[in-house]
């Protein structure tokens, strides 16, 4: 089974799980998801290793190659949103926003991405307690299930090397 398959699989697990019970759009209008193609500082989402399979031929995204190398130098890709969003088809970047997974000497834990604290009020350290447990739990279980592959190993390796040069400016950031 291709990788790629295993992601359909964790979208349906995801199904329509978000960080709170309510609309957190409302909170920030969607502030994540604001994307102009006209704006040179436009930005994407990672897409996991095998999962750009599922977004290439997507007419809603463009997948470009990111500045983030891993492993033996392979290059992550960055999904760039066109909208409008189809829900069920938003890769797993978006799903986990903004939680993001944490892997350092063989060990996992998911935190709240450091990178997100100026867009989204969920990803500060008060607002942990407000997450829907149920969205902290799939998003571990989702990783726990894709560091069966090598490459995904690699890929949180080196995500979390970036990780840990933006939490040198907040040492204080909490493992969930
Ligand atoms: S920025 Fe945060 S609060 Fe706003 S829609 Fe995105 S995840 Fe929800
Ligand atoms: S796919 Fe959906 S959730 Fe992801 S950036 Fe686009 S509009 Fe937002």
């Amino acid at each position: 089974m291709h990788i790629s398959e295993i992601y359909k699989s964790i979208y349906r697990y995801w199904d329509d799980t978000t960080p709170l019970y309510g609309d957190c759009g409302k909170l920030c209008g969607k502030a994540c998801c604001e994307s102009d193609e006209t704006d040179e500082d436009e930005t994407g989402m990672y897409l996991f290793p095998g999962e750009e399979k599922l977004f290439k031929e997507d007419k809603n995204f463009r997948v470009v190659s990111s500045d983030f190398s891993y492993g033996d130098g392979k290059i992550a890709d960055i999904a760039i949103c066109k909208g409008p969003c189809q829900r069920d088809l938003r890769p797993l970047s978006c799903r986990i926003f903004p939680l993001i997974p944490y892997y350092k000497n063989g060990k996992l834990t998911v935190i709240q991405d450091p990178r997100a604290k100026h867009m989204c009020p969920l990803a500060q350290k008060k607002a942990l307690s407000y997450l829907d447990p149920a969205f902290i739990r799939k998003t571990e279980q989702t990783f726990r299930l894709l560091l069966r592959f090598s490459e995904v190993r690699s890929f949180l390796m080196g995500l979390t090397e970036i990780l840990d040069d933006c939490l040198k400016f907040d040492p204080t950031e909490d493992l969930i």
